[in-house]
């Protein structure tokens, strides 16, 4: 038998699984069939709200929305956050749907000649990787006859300690070498282009709290190094992110309080250069990946070579990162239950797997679980991040999974 990782507390008492308050087969059938992710926007909204609390006053939150673009979903987010962080233009015209562009910042090396003069014309702040994408924007801004507002992203000469996906102190295809930075800022201000500050984004997936506290410490610094050296002082300073979520048997939440103290600290303690600079830190799956579950219906269960398998209408064409197929080294089970009897005791070992017509289609790898039916409910936890949009729903045929957004300013039905 393997661990699963930890049930989210939102749940985790519970005895048949409610999301939202409405029971998991009442959601179901308000959204049509089964595969379905839903996502309760009130967690959402809890979660900023313990960011809040934690941060020091006039830090700004910003959600990176490629954890989870979904539309109703993101205008429920969208006035709860200052910031949206953009990757593509795709999100960006989601984005300028639901915030001002004033608020909406574009990342993201690759950007086409069409997708930054769709942020200039809007008004949104480019993230800038490189000197060549800083050169086009200019040019494209004096073609549009408007001033692009251009950030720096800054590739850190420092990574987060313990981070699952490390963006910093190496070769990089994101953002521009601490080095050449100062030179970059001297040449966008020069052009007459809104110069907006520097984004530095050093790793993702991090739960050691005091890695993230040295992080934030580390960018406070080197932010006021290269605002030194330009010579100009950054109106933002995007301090990044990267507040990991425990996926995994023994993973600990982020001490977002410490964090939250840390960087007061830091920040009270600033360098003259950032006096007058505003400060946001940036996250994805940290503010939704909690707040979403993935429900699958069992449509076999079959014995095979003393091994019991229980067989699911869903996969990793849904969510390929519990399938340990995104990102992971060493595959470990993401928290997973039969929906309608998270109290009972557990009397087998099996594994869930997916409907698709491959080995790697596993959502939980023998692990202790009740009886089980065809017909019942599986619910696997902590899909709310890197989901429906970070899976390859083409694959194999099968239809897409449907969504559902319940809790705090959503009402009436609806799938999809
Ligand atoms: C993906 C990304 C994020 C969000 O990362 P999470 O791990 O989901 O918090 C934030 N900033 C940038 C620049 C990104 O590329």
């Amino acid at each position: 038998m393997k661990p699963i990782g930890p049930i989210p507390p939102a749940f985790a008492g519970q005895r048949r699984l409610t999301i939202g308050g409405e029971d998991a087969e009442a959601l179901v059938a308000r959204a049509g069939d089964t595969p379905l992710f839903v996502y309760d926007l009130g967690l959402v909204a809890g979660r900023v709200d313990l960011l809040r609390t934690a941060l020091p006053p006039g830090v700004g939150i910003h959600y990176a929305i490629k954890a989870n673009p979904h539309p109703e979903l993101l205008a429920g987010i969208a006035p709860l956050v200052d910031g949206l962080d953009v990757a593509s233009g795709g999100e960006l015209a989601h984005a300028l749907a639901v915030k001002p562009a004033a608020e909406i910042s574009f990342a993201g090396p690759g950007k086409r000649d069409d997708e930054l003069a769709a942020a200039i014309a809007a008004g949104a702040t480019l993230n800038a990787e490189s000197e060549g994408e800083v050169a086009r924007a200019i040019a494209i801004g004096e073609r549009l006859g408007i001033g692009p507002r251009v950030a720096v992203r800054v590739n850190p000469d420092f990574e987060l300690r313990g981070s699952g996906m490390r963006m910093g102190g190496r070769a990089s295809p994101f953002g521009v070498d601490a080095a050449r930075v100062p030179a970059l800022v001297r040449t966008i201000l020069a052009s007459g282009a809104a110069w907006r500050g520097f984004h530095i984004f050093a790793g993702s997936q991090a739960l050691d709290s005091a890695a993230i506290v040295e992080t934030q410490a580390a960018t406070v610094a080197l932010a006021a190094r290269l605002a030194d050296e330009a010579g100009a002082a950054p109106p933002l300073v995007n301090l990044g992110g990267g507040f990991g979520i425990p996926y995994f048997a023994g993973d600990l939440p982020v001490d977002v309080a410490a964090v939250g103290a840390a960087l007061g600290e830091a920040l009270g303690a600033r360098p003259a250069v950032l006096a007058d600079s505003a400060f946001a830190i940036e996250l994805g799956r940290w503010l939704v990946a909690e707040a979403g579950v993935y429900l699958t219906r069992v449509v076999d269960v079959k014995d095979s070579g003393g091994e019991c398998f229980v067989i699911v209408d869903g996969g990793l064409h849904h969510q390929l990162a519990a399938s340990g197929n995104l990102g992971t080294v060493v595959r470990r089970n993401y928290p997973v239950a039969v929906a309608g009897r998270m109290g009972e005791t557990a009397t087998r070992t099996a594994s869930v797997v997916g409907c698709l017509c491959t080995p790697l289609d596993r959502l939980a790898d023998k692990i202790a679980l009740p009886e089980v039916a065809v017909g019942e409910l599986v619910a696997v936890f902590l899909a709310g991040a890197y989901g429906a949009t970070a899976s390859p729903a083409a694959f194999l045929g099968h239809p897409p999974a449907r969504e559902l957004v319940v809790g705090r300013g959503t009402a009436g039905p609806g799938g999809r």
